[in-house]
């Protein structure tokens, strides 16, 4: 089981470790700070250097429950040495719209009452799907914009911790995370990792996310789209 080093730490660009595994889709390693897509976050791309040979990482993602860093050369020596490197240009955005994805969940709870059925973050134009979710007009999407940012400029910190799994239920009921999300969590999760952004919000969450609201900057809230009776979806990007 390769150890996840960006649960702990998010800004992690590079670390080196040992080859675990090769398989016929590319390498497993003893630990990575690559992260699998999942989540509605895509995996993480970047550089191995094995035996002095730079090799691309195109994309990295769980497949029989290993951390695949998919590769087009798999052919080394178990036990290599290897050097990671995160292309964080890439990471780093995805970080920023992660966070504000979560405020925006949030947001849209409290005003709306509508929970985030989905969500797909990409690095130019990220997309969320609310339910239920009447259509928002584009003066309105122009207001709750100018909100959200607002809330953002709080510098709100940005921390993660873990619990033990009934005692993270328990506290994210009392901060009224959406319930829906707990119940998809498999039985055999003992522990879940805790997002919180300031008294904003709480939510269990395995992504990757900026420390600090101030770091994401700003969100436009681009179009919504209906997908269906009561279902919105809302595009949105960080600049
Ligand atoms: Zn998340």
């Amino acid at each position: 089981m390769t150890k996840r080093l960006y649960l702990e730490d998010n800004y992690m660009k590079d670390f080196k470790t040992t080859l675990d595994k090769t398989t016929t889709d590319g390498l497993v390693l003893k630990e990575t700070s690559f992260y699998p897509e999942g989540g509605g976050q895509p995996g993480d791309k970047g550089t191995l250097i094995i035996n002095n040979h730079p090799i691309k990482v195109k994309n990295t993602r769980i497949k029989k429950g290993e951390i695949i860093h998919e590769t087009d050369i798999q052919d080394f020596s178990v036990g290599s040495e290897v050097e990671g490197k995160l292309n964080w240009e890439y990471r780093y955005e995805l970080m920023r719209s992660h966070s504000a994805q979560h405020v925006i969940s949030r947001y849209f709870q409290i005003n709306f009452q509508s929970e985030t059925v989905s969500t797909h973050l990409k690095q130019s134009k990220s997309r969320l799907d609310f339910q239920p979710l009447r259509k928002i007009s584009p003066e309105e999407l122009t207001e709750i914009t100018i909100e959200i940012n607002s809330i953002l400029a709080k510098k709100l910190p940005i921390l993660i911790k873990t619990l033990p799994r009934e005692e993270a239920f328990a506290y994210l009921r009392e901060k009224e995370y959406q319930t829906k999300y707990l119940e998809m969590v498999p039985k055999s999760v003992k522990s879940i990792r805790i997002i919180s952004i300031g008294d904003y919000d709480f939510a269990a969450c395995a992504g990757t996310h900026v420390k600090n609201t101030a770091e994401i900057g700003k969100i436009s809230l681009i179009s919504t789209k209906n997908k269906g009776k009561l279902r919105e979806r809302i595009f949105y990007s960080v600049h």
